[in-house]
């Protein structure tokens, strides 16, 4: 079934969103892309005279209840944002009569999903070396399964409009499909649009292709970096993952954030890129701080040459025009991650530099996809959101998708 055939009246529709919106100390929502995304599918629903219940994660808490992570904090922005009142049902497995009670044109969300470890599947509180793993994972699939019929059962139709989360096979991404027959399930607006936006890229990639590939940690990019390399022919790498490329090829990182197991691996990319014919990108400098704060004394070095007690938490000037460079004479254009701490006022410059040079090379023609949480706080701190071809809600998912994979939430869908 489409979204776009289905006649809502009269029905309660569950809905999958990704609301997992970043918040501040005060519990505010800094970047409402994510909830904005969602829009045209949850009015739809409402347009035509449907319930909406709407489901979503936030954060990681791994399973337990954590009032860090609680939706009731986005409550008043969903309302504000769809234009009318939104009902909180704070367990979100117990929301039967809640649901039940649910009038046409009324909206209902439920509790950070993820507050329960059968949203994932993962066993909690046991190892992977544990002799009594698999049938703890047997048990946790078991349970996974009745979690996401208790979802199904609040609605007549489900509707899957969490790109963000669409590469994970959770009970609310993909096992709830199972108890909706193929014409009470369908895919969101959200969804359809990403789709389209990743066939855009793959159809026809126009080259050059570059990929900026940010964020902190290299292990949980790796995959999606070596994939790339058979995609791409520049892949800028940027953020702390720098630094243990710099660290593996002999240079002095200080105190930079450091991945000491993925030295071998730092290097192994760098041999695989040559033998592909990629051309990785790195910083040649950075700008240093003596503490990881906005108020550190700060100054400028070669990215492999960084003093004892410092550390880099941005890409100094000679890199940004390195990169800016090269993502100039691009073509096709992929984002995902800050060059820098970009949270700190003072170690946004690099960020920013890559984003207007994207927004540049997109003016001349070029293709230019963001996403990820933290790009995408990027492109809409320095405003520059409406010079990009296309900002993603989804990080790992759009990566995932990107690389060829069939996400399991679309896959449940159309299964
Ligand atoms: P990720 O979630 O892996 O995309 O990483 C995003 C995070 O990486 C942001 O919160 C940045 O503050 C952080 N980051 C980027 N560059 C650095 C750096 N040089 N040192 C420490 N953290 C960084």
């Amino acid at each position: 079934m489409t979204i776009d055939k289905f006649n809502f009246a009269g029905k309660k529709a569950i809905v999958r969103v990704d609301f997992n919106v970043p918040l501040n100390e005060e519990g505010k929502i800094t970047d409402d892309t994510r909830i904005r995304g969602a829009l045209p599918t949850l009015k739809k629903i409402l347009a035509d005279g449907g319930a909406l219940i709407i489901m979503s994660h936030m954060g990681k808490p791994k399973g337990k209840v954590n009032a860090k992570y609680s939706l009731s904090q986005i409550v008043d922005a969903v309302a504000a944002a769809l234009g009318t009142p939104v009902q909180f049902a704070p367990d979100c497995a117990k929301a039967q009569e809640a649901a039940a009670a649910l009038k046409p044109g009324e909206v209902l969300l439920l509790e950070n999903l993820r507050f329960y470890p059968e949203e994932e599947g993962k066993p909690v509180g046991i190892e992977k070396e544990d002799p009594a793993y698999e049938d703890a994972k047997k048990a946790m699939k078991a349970s996974q399964k009745e979690f996401a019929k208790t979802l199904a059962s609040y609605a007549d139709c489900y509707v899957m409009d969490a790109f963000g989360t669409a590469h994970r096979k959770h009970a609310s991404t993909a096992v709830i499909a199972d108890y909706f027959d193929a014409d009470h399930k369908m895919l969101g607006y959200l969804m359809e649009k990403e789709v389209q936006a990743v066939d855009n890229v793959l159809k026809d990639i126009k080259r050059p292709f570059t990929a900026i590939m940010g964020g902190s940690k290299v292990s949980s990019k790796i995959e999606i970096i070596e994939n790339l390399l058979s995609k791409v022919d520049n892949l800028i790498i940027a953020g702390g993952m720098t630094y243990t490329f710099t660290k593996a090829m002999g240079g002095k990182i200080g105190i930079s954030i450091c991945e000491d197991d993925k030295l071998d691996l730092a290097l192994d990319l760098i041999k695989k890129a040559k033998e592909k014919g990629v051309n990785l990108v790195l910083a040649v400098d950075a700008k240093i701080a003596d503490a990881f704060s906005n108020d550190a004394n700060t100054q400028f070095c070669a990215v492999d040459e960084i003093p004892d007690g410092w550390e880099g938490l941005d890409i100094g000037p000679k890199t940004e025009e390195i990169f800016a460079n090269v993502i100039k004479e691009s073509k096709t254009i992929l984002w995902n991650g800050p060059t820098g701490v970009f949270e700190f006022e003072n170690f946004t410059h690099g960020s920013r530099t890559v984003g207007e040079a994207i927004v540049e090379a997109t003016k001349n023609g070029a293709f230019s996809l963001v996403g990820g949480g933290d790009s995408v706080a990027c492109v809409n701190k320095f405003g520059l959101a409406s010079g990009v071809s296309y900002v993603s809600t989804g990080g790992g998912a759009l990566l995932e998708a990107i690389e060829g994979k069939v996400l399991p939430g679309i896959a449940a869908i159309n299964e």
